[in-house]
């Protein structure tokens, strides 16, 4: 099934012309009204008709995070009669908000891909999705919903947290869908075992989009069982409008990046040349469609590939690989470098490791990672906890080079999270 099927299954050379035609747009509109980018051109000697081709795009100075920042509040708005209509920042998870506006073609637009985005997935006007995600300033729940409500799908914006309320309106409402973060997934599904509920006798979930932070494959299985559902990868950020830019299809084999409003680009982050199509590397995207706020190869930090394949869904534009960290997530721990979705990836391997866990960096280069059990694991012998933290210390050292202490601890006691997780409390003395 096909939200826009003419725009999702365009054949590749008309997806390139209408790509080229919208970058030549979009740098247009940033000259004529974007004093930054006015700026940078000027600086670099650009000239203003730089785009005869896509590959041109390399000749465009970059936009960072930074960037964002000193331009806030309002360094990259544009103020054309075309908007904006709504603010929106970025959660922050990496210091000071980003202000991001949106027009109201912007917040349609948004709201098509993320339609795009669920009828891929499999929903219907059948279905009734619970939105867990933050609504307010956060634009996770809300693009969602709008792409829900264009479906025809009955959404209830039940935000996050509130474990006992969201278990009482999935049972009283039947709610087919869940839209959340991993960490939360994870918590609620010992929330509901807590209380005795089987979600494969008492509810009605068929499906879930989990995503706004990074987790593995065996965390997507470990939700999978739990609530005996099917998990999709959902991925965004708040200056590409939030969720919507790439999600799975059916396939499950990476996320289609909707490259008729976002051109991707895969870069190394150290040199800033392109990676070979497959390889590893930091995602740099443009907007194609944006009016109110156009951005110029937006140097995301998140690192990922492209899946080369075509896609046996029929869908032509390109997948790209679940996230493996952000370049500013790495911690470099006596030397080695380390992402701590590889310590999450072995963890969710190991039978009797719950659902939540911790890393903890303290004194010169200490680093102990605190791990829930699992409820049957609790309460088991001593032997089989002391092979467990052995086993766990083991399979961690061969990951990531560094032995760390491993804190077994009974379930539910790490701190829960509603929004997105942390996972790494850094005390170092450096
Ligand atoms: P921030 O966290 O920078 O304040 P956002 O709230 O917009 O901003 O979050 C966007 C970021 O969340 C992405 O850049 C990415 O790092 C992370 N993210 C979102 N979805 C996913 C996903 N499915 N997998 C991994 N990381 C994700
Ligand atoms: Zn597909």
């Amino acid at each position: 099934m096909f939200w826009d099927k003419s725009a999702e299954t365009i054949d590749r050379s008309a997806l390139e012309k209408l790509q080229l035609t919208r970058l030549q747009e979009t740098v247009g509109r940033v000259l004529k009204h974007v004093p930054f980018y006015q700026q940078q051109f000027a600086q670099a000697a650009i000239p203003s008709d730089v785009i005869r081709e896509l590959a041109d795009i390399r000749r465009l100075p970059f936009t960072t995070n930074a960037d964002l920042r000193a331009q806030y509040p309002r360094g990259f708005l544009v103020g054309d009669g075309g908007g904006p209509v709504r603010l929106h920042t970025s959660s922050g998870t990496t210091g000071k908000p980003k202000a991001i506006f949106f027009s109201r073609g912007d917040i349609d637009r948004a709201a098509n891909l993320a339609a795009r985005c669920l009828v891929m997935s499999g929903n219907t006007d059948r279905d009734i999705l619970q939105n867990m995600m933050t609504y307010g300033l956060f634009t996770g729940a809300l693009m969602m919903h709008y792409g829900a409500e264009k479906v025809g799908m009955m959404v209830i914006p039940a935000g996050p947290g509130n474990s006992e309320k969201q278990l009482l309106l999935m049972q009283d409402f039947s709610s087919t869908v869940f839209h959340t973060t991993p960490s939360y997934a994870l918590y609620f599904a010992d929330f509901m075992e807590k209380k005795g509920v089987d979600p494969r006798r008492d509810l009605s979930l068929k499906r879930a989009f989990i995503g706004a932070e990074p987790y593995s494959e065996e965390t997507r299985r470990k939700i999978e069982e739990a609530f005996g559902i099917e998990v999709y990868n959902s991925y965004g950020l708040s200056e590409m409008n939030g969720p919507g830019v790439a999600f799975e299809c059916a396939a499950k084999q990476g996320m289609h990046l909707w490259e008729d409003h976002f051109l991707m680009e895969v870069l190394d982050p150290v040199t800033n040349e392109p990676v070979p199509e497959g390889c590893p590397g930091e995602l740099v995207l443009t907007t194609l469609c944006r009016e109110a706020m156009p951005l110029i190869r937006y140097r995301t930090r998140d690192i990922t590939s492209v899946v080369a394949e075509p896609c046996s869904c029929g869908r032509t534009h390109r997948r790209i690989r679940r996230i493996t960290g952000r370049t500013d997530d790495m911690l470099i721990v006596r030397g080695a470098n380390i992402y701590p979705q590889q310590i999450e990836r072995i963890l969710m391997s190991v039978p009797g490791v719950g659902r939540n866990y911790l890393i903890c960096l303290s004194g010169l280069d200490e680093m102990t990672v605190k791990v829930e059990l699992s409820a049957s694991e609790f309460d088991g012998r001593v032997e089989r906890l002391v092979h467990l933290q052995t086993q766990l210390t083991e399979r961690l050292r061969a990951e990531i080079m560094v032995k760390p202490l491993v804190e077994l601890v009974p379930p539910g006691s790490l701190p829960p999270s509603e929004g997105k997780a942390k996972r790494v409390i850094d005390n170092r003395a450096l």
